[in-house]
């Protein structure tokens, strides 16, 4: 849980007035600009029982062990139920999970900070994102503000500051997360692969974290036609779909490779399909359809490939030669593959 490389002076800032710091912080600013993750960096650095000198959580203790995992008992983390299944992954059952943070879920708060807390330390709370509290919930809040509790910070971390309370606003201090300069974002982008940032900065109204997620996006979409051409090596062009890859991270390529490999293995000798589960139906068909000395011997070959996949002589080759041991894997009856072109 890293601070970003636009957000370390607020986080110097916060960590040097952590003595006196309000009792309540409204962390503003756009989607996409990583002030919930801020929020939660300083919640865990708060929490932890050996923090390190920048106040950041030392990953190690207890207290760090108990935040990953999400089980703090001093560490409350508010939010629409909608969101929350969204992260669980469990699609809802019946009526639709509410977009909203209830008067309920605000409540729960109050007879929370009214214990002590369990480590003798602080609490922390975070309301996300706040203005998806309804009125009764913002006024049901507004008590626990005007009433602040001891050792307890709540964090409330909002894209739209303007459309809460102005008396929840004003009780809060207002941390502003203003869009990291263009080049910074940039440069983070392409430490995190991607290799042409701008178009994707541009997308996402210059907000890296929502820059990166249209990425992943694409990414998938794009792991998912590579997949698909696996899935029937009796059409795989090599050819073809080396040239359409071109612009495909040849990293990654060889890895979506290797696991695509390590399945069909691990499907044909016990039954496990690890990395791509997605594909199940078709892995389990082809499992048995392959010699499995040949297969271990490519995987080596893909091991291989692996080491120099950053500096190949001629890329659409290196991938087509990949490509192409896979097609003659799978397809052990076939004459040579001829090339058609
Ligand atoms: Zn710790």
């Amino acid at each position: 849980m890293a601070i970003y490389p636009w957000q370390l002076d607020l986080w110097r800032q916060i960590h040097a007035m952590r003595q006196n710091l309000s009792h309540a912080l409204l962390l503003q600013g756009r989607k996409g600009v990583g002030k919930l993750e801020f929020a939660r960096a300083l919640a865990r650095g708060m929490l932890c029982e050996t923090p390190l000198p920048s106040g950041e959580g030392c990953g190690k203790c207890l207290a760090c062990g108990w935040f990953e995992q999400g089980n703090h008992p001093d560490f409350r983390s508010v939010e629409p139920e909608a969101l929350t299944e969204a992260e669980d992954e469990k699609p809802a059952k019946g009526k639709k999970p509410s977009q909203e943070i209830k008067i309920e879920q605000i409540r729960e708060l109050a007879g929370l900070v009214s214990l002590s807390t369990h480590r003798n330390g602080m609490r922390v709370i975070l309301i996300h994102p706040a203005e998806a509290m309804n009125t009764n919930a913002a006024n049901a809040l507004l008590k626990t503000l005007e009433e602040p509790p001891p050792h307890t910070l709540i964090m409330l971390v909002s894209h739209q500051a303007q459309s809460l309370l102005p008396t929840v606003r004003s009780r809060c201090l207002k941390l502003a997360f203003p869009v990291p300069p263009l080049e910074q974002s940039m440069e983070w982008l392409r430490q995190q692969g991607v290799a042409e940032p701008a178009p994707f900065l541009a997308q996402a109204g210059y907000a890296p974290l929502a820059a990166r997620d249209l990425t992943l996006d694409e990414l998938q979409e794009l792991r998912q036609g590579f997949l698909s051409q696996l899935a029937r090596p009796q059409t795989l062009d090599p050819i073809v779909l080396a040239e359409k890859s071109e612009k495909l991270d040849l990293s990654n390529m060889v890895k979506w490779l290797q696991q695509w490999l390590y399945d069909l293995i691990g499907c044909r000798l016990s039954g496990i399909i690890r990395y791509q589960p997605d594909f199940a139906a078709e892995i389990r068909t082809l499992a048995p359809r392959f010699p499995l000395q040949a297969a271990l011997t490519f995987q080596k070959e893909l091991l291989e490939a692996q080491k120099i996949v950053h500096h190949p002589l001629n890329t659409q080759l290196f991938l087509e030669q990949l490509l192409l041991s896979y097609r003659q894997l799978m397809n052990p009856t076939e004459s040579d593959y001829v090339r058609t072109r």
